[in-house]
């Protein structure tokens, strides 16, 4: 890391290190269009000297390991979320999505694939849970689910922001202050899923 140019990610591949992951976030001031972004993903010669370019400040292995970049091995991975959807099921709830499908977030807290997992494990405890109680409505556990999971998926999209905040090159001073937050992960890392359903379901008997 670096506090103005950002971060310089390397990342073996291989474990005996034979290949490795270079990587480097840059800001678009201006979103492309369609049409350029086709042509910014094969433009593999401005890709390798992005990633080549400014190294130095990062130290010698970050110079040395972008030396020798396979043209044919850079791609560009542009970071779009989906907006915020009002409905992850039919107006039946027939039809139910989840994962990136309901809310599709950028990587970079490597929380992705994670989200989705906990929506079909939610998803899973509540239809199960819920048809046992015959007093709780399928819709009404639909929605909580969903509140419930939007509410964690903007809890990651800030941590998110805040990542980027520090990966990326110093752009304007708006970053600064979520450059220098310290991190809060406990609300993340330290939760009951099915407590947090049990709970729910006691307070819907309660009622
Ligand atoms: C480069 C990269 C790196 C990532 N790194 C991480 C990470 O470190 N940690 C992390 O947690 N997440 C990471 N993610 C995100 C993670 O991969 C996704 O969040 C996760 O795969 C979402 O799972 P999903 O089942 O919702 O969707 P997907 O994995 O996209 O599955 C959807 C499936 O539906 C299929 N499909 C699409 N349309 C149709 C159709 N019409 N008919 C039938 N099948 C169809 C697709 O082929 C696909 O197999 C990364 C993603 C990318 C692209």
């Amino acid at each position: 890391m670096h506090p103005q140019h950002g971060a310089f990610v390397i990342t073996p591949q291989k474990v005996d290190g034979s290949g490795i992951l270079i990587g480097k976030q840059n800001r678009f001031p201006v979103e492309p269009s369609r049409e350029e972004w086709n042509v910014i993903q094969v433009d593999k010669a401005s890709a390798v000297s992005f990633l080549q370019q400014n190294n130095s400040v990062f130290g010698s292995i970050a110079t040395t390991s972008a030396t020798h970049i396979p043209h044919d091995q850079t791609d560009i991975w542009p970071f779009y979320i989906i907006p915020k959807l009002d409905s992850w099921a039919s107006a039946n709830e027939r039809v139910i999505i989840l994962g990136d499908a309901a809310h599709v977030i950028p990587s970079s807290a490597g929380q992705g694939i994670n989200q989705a997992f906990v929506d079909v494990y939610m998803l899973a405890l509540l239809s199960g849970l819920s048809q046992e109680n015959k007093r709780i409505e399928r819709a009404t556990a639909m929605k909580f689910w969903q509140e419930y999971r939007q509410s964690r998926i903007n809890g990651v999209m800030e941590l998110n922001k805040q990542i980027d905040a520090r990966r990326l090159p110093v752009g304007d001073e708006s970053g600064r202050e979520l450059r220098d937050k310290k991190f809060e992960l406990d609300w993340l890392y330290n939760v009951d899923f099915e407590a947090v359903v049990k709970t729910w379901i006691d307070e819907q008997e309660v009622k």
